[in-house]
């Protein structure tokens, strides 16, 4: 089983690589309820710096360094399914479907001006075309999970080994393009079975859902995707998306709901 050999060299490389960055960072990167307050001067003026440079050792930029609390059943739903518990207040942003050659980078640009960090479920297919992107996401301070390679919709319906190519080679393209591998899986319009869990879970990937559905991706209008995030209440997960499609709704609306959920007291924070 060579790929699997790989896989697990993928993983232990990129734990290796994540284990010796967080230790000579440890501050920074665990302080958890701070990091949103100081995220907003961190980001003031040099939000740009690092765009282009592949990053040699990222700290994970999560706060959910543990296990899914529940079983291996269903995917997670609210920040509360994760342990350690999120910080009071927090709400989790999820971005799909990209990465984007165009509206990816407007969607970093506008998290960095709102000292924001989120989580980017991405496409394989799409990793392999965007490399530098995904290395801008990581860069920039934000989670990478993986989203399928070809995203297909039905991936409940399909045979265990087309679900296992689906996210095992999802799971290492993002690998060896972000430098860091995965833990987090979404599968394709949020279609579930347990054959999905178990391959998920022989990936060590922690199956996430969402609570918060804009359907930007049916481009509704700025003003429904912006009342639908607005509702968002702390433990959400929010989905949006950054592929797929025309995404200016989507950021125009972000544009209001990023500075108003914040000034509501909510905390963003990357799985
Ligand atoms: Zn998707």
């Amino acid at each position: 089983m060579p790929n699997v050999d790989r896989r697990r060299a993928l993983g232990l490389l990129a734990a290796g690589a994540a284990g010796v960055a967080a230790a000579a960072a440890p501050e920074l990167w665990h302080a958890g309820p701070a990091r949103s307050a100081s995220a907003d001067g961190r980001h003031g003026g040099g939000g740009g710096g690092g765009h282009g440079k592949a990053p040699a050792a990222p700290p994970d930029p999560g706060y959910a360094h543990g296990k899914p609390m529940q079983a291996l059943h269903k995917p997670v739903r609210s920040l509360y399914d994760l342990a350690p518990a999120a910080p009071p207040n927090a709400v989790a942003l999820t971005i799909d479907d990209g990465p984007h050659p165009k509206y990816t980078p407007m969607m970093l640009d506008l998290l960095a001006a709102h000292g924001v960090k989120a989580t980017f479920n991405m496409i394989g297919e799409q990793v392999v075309e965007q490399p530098r992107i995904v290395q801008r996401i990581v860069a920039d301070g934000h989670q990478i999970a993986d989203h399928t390679v070809t995203h297909p919709l039905n991936l409940p319906a399909l045979s265990t080994a087309r679900i296992s190519k689906e996210i095992g080679e999802a799971h290492d393209q993002i690998a060896q393009t972000g430098g860091v591998a995965p833990r987090f899986f979404r599968s394709p319009g949020g279609n579930w079975s347990q054959a999905v869990f178990d391959v998920a879970d022989q990936h060590r990937l922690i199956c996430v859902d969402w609570k918060i559905d804009p359907r930007d991706w049916s481009r509704p209008g700025i003003s429904k995707i912006t009342s639908a995030m607005l509702r968002a209440q702390p433990g959400d997960i929010l989905l949006c998306h950054d592929g797929g499609g025309d995404r200016t709704q989507t950021i125009d609306a972000l544009k209001t709901v990023l500075p108003q959920l914040k000034k509501r007291g909510l905390q963003f924070v990357a799985l």
